[in-house]
């Protein structure tokens, strides 16, 4: 029981987390970046080498190659929340140069809907539209190479289902789950147990590659849709993203519960994979019509 006690203290006191782990991101980007024609390979190879954290990105990586930058880029909306050099939204840090922006924009990566499929809260479908319009529209290299990181990112959290959370608590970062399948962390939040699914966080090189071509193998290409309808996908597996049975003191994941999420997490990240890469190839040919870069 005190064990119990103690996880669970553990686990209330940590910060809410709003996305898939790292695995989970650089999953999807590999996925993406199958999808590519080389003209956009080389672009995004540019726009990321303008990045200002485009060194930080090489050392992570170990690698200079552009599919495994690309991937390094997808977990940047994330880092930045434990980065000194970023600021909550009260803008007191210095700026950053050749970046439009340093701030966390925590709700940039979820949206928070009411029982009647209202928005409440958060920007994620929002600021996809909106990052999508900057690559396409913008000629500016700096707001380009700011706007790239995010967009890979936000495409990856739509798919998850508790990122279109329920209003109320916290898109399951305040509801606590048992889970026997994780010996390191029994005793989580329901959002940190869907955002674990995919893997390892360090997954990274030759192994990551390696899963990311097993899942495409499994999980058929999605239709594209669009934005609005991705999120309402997610929107629909949340109602059963929730563990009904009960363990000692908490709702339990049991062994179907865990085979039916790990399934969905597979399956939402080929989604977002595939769709990524089409709107990326879609978006930056619109840009490269015009001039841009
Ligand atoms: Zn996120």
């Amino acid at each position: 029981m005190k064990q119990l006690l103690l996880a669970l203290t553990l686990c209330l006191a940590s910060p809410l987390c709003h996305a898939w782990n790292a695995a989970g991101h650089r999953l999807v980007a590999v996925i993406a970046w199958e999808q590519l024609s080389p003209t956009s390979r080389e672009l995004i190879g540019s726009i990321l080498a303008s990045h200002p954290d485009y060194e930080r990105w090489v050392q992570k990586a170990k690698s200079g190659d552009s599919p495994d930058i690309f991937a390094e880029a997808s977990t940047w909306p994330d880092d930045i929340r434990n980065d000194p050099r970023f600021d909550d939204e009260s803008g007191k840090v210095p700026a950053i140069a050749g970046l439009p922006d340093n701030r966390r924009h925590k709700n940039w990566h979820y949206v928070d809907l009411r029982a009647d499929g209202s928005v409440k809260e958060g920007l994620l479908d929002q600021q996809i539209e909106r990052l999508r319009e900057v690559l396409r529209s913008t000629a500016d290299m700096a707001q380009i190479s700011y706007a790239l990181p995010w967009l890979l990112h936000l495409v990856a959290d739509i798919h998850q289902p508790l990122h279109v959370g329920r209003h109320g608590d916290e898109g399951g970062n305040h509801v606590e789950i048992e889970n026997p399948f994780n010996r390191r962390l029994p005793f989580s939040s329901l959002h940190t147990y869907w955002d674990d699914l995919p893997g390892a966080p360090w997954l990274r090189g030759k192994r990551l590659k390696q899963r990311a071509h097993d899942l495409i193998e499994r999980y058929p290409p999605p239709p594209q849709a669009n934005v609005r309808r991705w999120r309402d996908e997610s929107h629909r597996l949340l109602a059963q993203a929730y563990p009904n049975a009960e363990g000692s003191l908490l709702p339990i994941i049991t062994e179907e519960f865990q085979r039916w999420a790990i399934g969905i997490a597979e399956q939402r990240i080929v989604e977002a994979g595939y769709r990524l890469g089409r709107l990326l190839e879609e978006t930056l040919k619109a840009g490269v019509s015009r001039g841009t870069p």
